[in-house]
């Protein structure tokens, strides 16, 4: 698995730095966010480094897939109301323009009763 030695997320991703884990499997890692928004606010990675959504190629569709399927169950499974009086947020900052800070593919996931620190 192609990782960046200088990548902070590459390093919670090889257990390196300490997160409190949401989900892990082979290839994707959930974890909470070290500045919550909100009363859930965790990050959800692919072990594998990609450094952000406009590097995304076909060939990681498979991925792509498999993380945005595991929104719900662990957005639910962290605290979420169910939908519609519930629900989430879903953020992918993508470079300098798009807020992007750690140069490594993440998604947040974001939600629980407002109000919320920022957003
Ligand atoms: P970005 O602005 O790149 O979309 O978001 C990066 C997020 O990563 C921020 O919300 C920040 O709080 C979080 N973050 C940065 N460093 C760490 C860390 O070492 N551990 C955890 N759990 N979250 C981090
Ligand atoms: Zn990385």
């Amino acid at each position: 698995m192609s990782q960046d030695p200088n990548c902070i997320f590459c390093k919670i991703a090889e257990g390196k730095i300490p997160s409190r884990k949401v989900y892990e499997d082979d290839e994707i890692l959930a974890f909470h966010d070290i500045q919550p928004w909100a009363p859930v606010h965790f990050l959800l990675i692919p072990k594998q480094h990609i450094t952000s959504f406009a590097h995304v190629e076909e060939s990681h569709a498979p991925l792509l897939g498999k993380m945005m399927s595991l929104v719900p169950r662990l957005a639910q499974q962290e605290g979420c109301r169910p939908y519609p009086e519930g629900g989430f947020r879903l953020v992918c900052n993508t470079g300098d323009d798009g807020g992007q800070e750690v140069r490594h593919l993440h998604f947040h996931v974001i939600g629980g009763p407002r109000p919320w620190r920022k957003g």
